[in-house]
């Protein structure tokens, strides 16, 4: 965990601050070195903004990122509004220039690899009621590509989701790593079922882990597998003894039918949810994923859902 959260703040506050102090106080010798400059902040700024895990800090960080981006911006335009618009002919003149070239050609490239493809999806989607309510969730994995959804490489999991919920300061924990499961604020939390449809399978009796332990053996923990209309919904991770339902059952959407636990492989509480197409699967885990739809959205990392 001390590992975790040093890497989590270089990149999501250190990292941020030093490129936006470099634009604020960069002494440049022409417009044009300017611009370039601009641009290789701007493009780290989106990329951390897109793919940052902005729950465990604060979700509100990733704003104040933008206004001191657009603060350092104007302020760094003021100062160059009266520079020539080339560098005088000298090849050092042209040195940084030319270095931030390719430092924006990196972060394009990186950046290429990931957009639009993750923000998009193919084959028909299942619509589903979003299964959790009463909060401000955040979407931690998500999206059609591995830069923001660790499950994407695995067929079945393509489209899969993590979800957590935020608390008041837009934390999804009291603490960065807790290991004490009530303070994670979707700990306990009711699920509901996405769908008007019938329970094929259940697990009830696994503990609930403390993190960081994980149950490498029982992947999914405690779940529920259901059959929405044209696809099967994998629910996992719930609390012990808290699944309500049975295989075989019909149940209605929004009905509820457990709760948010910490059992199976899983860092800490969250709701993991995946559709495959129906039948496409032997074991709970297999089959051809499904893009899912929740209130007309295609959900990605970084996404929040308001439930009343
Ligand atoms: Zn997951």
């Amino acid at each position: 965990m001390f590992f975790e959260s040093g890497l989590l703040i270089v990149t999501h506050l250190i990292l941020p601050a030093a490129f936006l102090i470099w634009l604020w106080q960069a002494k440049e010798s022409s417009k044009l070195e300017w611009f370039t400059t601009l641009l290789v902040v701007s493009l780290f700024s989106v990329h951390i903004f897109l793919i940052g895990r902005w729950d465990v800090l604060s979700y509100y960080l990733r704003f104040v990122l933008v206004i001191i981006f657009l603060i350092a911006a104007l302020k760094s335009f003021i100062k160059v509004k009266s520079l020539l618009l080339y560098p005088p002919r000298k090849f050092v003149s042209y040195l940084p220039l030319g270095v931030n070239s390719l430092v924006a050609v990196f972060f394009l490239t990186v950046m290429s690899s990931y957009i639009p493809q993750g923000y998009s999806f193919s084959g028909e989607p299942v619509q589903l009621a979003f299964p959790l309510k009463k909060g401000i969730y955040y979407i931690g994995q998500g999206g059609n590509s591995p830069t923001i959804n660790y499950h994407n490489d695995n067929p079945a999991q393509q489209y899969a989701l993590d979800i957590v919920k935020l608390n008041t300061l837009g934390m999804r924990a009291n603490g960065l790593y807790p290991r004490s499961l009530s303070n994670y604020a979707i700990f306990g939390e009711t699920l509901y079922s996405p769908c008007n449809g019938r329970i094929g399978s259940t697990v009830n009796d696994l503990p609930n882990l403390i993190p960081p332990e994980r149950d490498r053996q029982n992947i999914a923990g405690n779940y529920i597998l259901m059959q929405c209309e044209g696809a099967d919904v994998l629910m996992a991770h719930l609390l012990r003894g808290s699944v309500t339902v049975r295989a075989g059952e019909s149940v209605e959407a929004e009905q509820a039918i457990a709760k948010i636990g910490n059992s199976g492989n899983t860092s800490e509480p969250h709701l993991h949810i995946h559709a495959r197409k129906a039948n496409t699967g032997n074991s709970i885990l297999d089959g051809e994923g499904m893009p899912m739809i929740f209130f007309r959205s295609f959900l990605v990392r970084n996404s929040i859902v308001f439930r009343d």
